[in-house]
């Protein structure tokens, strides 16, 4: 953010409705085996993208909430796959929202930060090969992260939110929400046991890609 620039007023929170791309369209109750959460769908105005919100309790804005952004990853959150930490950081980020009795879960259907399933097992291949996780989207030339978090941040404004504590090792989401005009209370840092293939994948989020890892 740019301090020098005093003209630049901080972003209303929540902002003008008129400036949120997304649009709910369903809401229904989601009990699961980690807690009874409610379940939103919302849509893009500017794409055809969609999102799907987990969350649960009181959404209000002076609350600081515990908040996660999950980026779909089918093949963690899905199959179980040990080469990332994906699925039990979804897990976990649901039973500390069921713990609190209140928070809210993004699903942010961008599948391999943003290149898409196909190009993911094509990215998993030539890490087969020994290319580590950003030599492969670079191999395929694809930028390292495609996401952006925008319209996450607007779905967390719709829900009611401006207060939140963001379960994250990503500081690109954390500057994200920030630059959207969500108040971050406070990071929590998510740690979650891996399994040995998922080690060389995490030293690279880490090194590479600046995760707020501690190991
Ligand atoms: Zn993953």
């Amino acid at each position: 953010m740019d301090r020098e620039n005093t003209t630049t007023k901080p972003a209303d929170c929540p902002p003008d409705k008129s400036s949120i791309s997304v649009e709910k369209v369903a809401v229904a109750k989601l009990p699961t085996s980690r807690g009874d959460f409610m379940l939103a769908g919302y849509r893009s105005l500017i794409s055809d993208e969609e999102f799907v919100v987990l969350y649960k309790g009181e959404m209000v804005p002076h609350f600081p909430t515990l908040v996660r952004i999950h980026s779909q990853c089918l093949t963690g959150d899905v199959f179980g796959s040990i080469k990332c930490d994906c699925g039990p950081q979804l897990h976990k980020s649901m039973e500390m929202i069921d713990a609190a009795g209140r928070g809210a879960v993004v699903y942010q259907q961008q599948e391999g930060r943003g290149i898409g399933i196909l190009n993911k097992i094509r990215a998993y291949a030539l890490q087969d090969k020994g290319a580590d996780t950003v030599e492969a989207n670079e191999k395929l030339g694809f930028a390292v992260d495609a996401r952006n978090y925008q319209q996450c941040a607007e779905i967390l404004f719709d829900l009611g939110l401006c207060k939140v504590r963001v379960i994250s090792n990503n500081p690109d989401k954390l500057k994200a929400l920030e630059a959207a005009g969500l108040h971050i209370v406070e990071r929590i840092p998510l740690d979650v046991e891996t399994e040995q293939p998922a080690a060389h994948y995490l030293r690279t989020k880490k090194e590479k890609l600046g995760h707020l890892l501690d190991f």
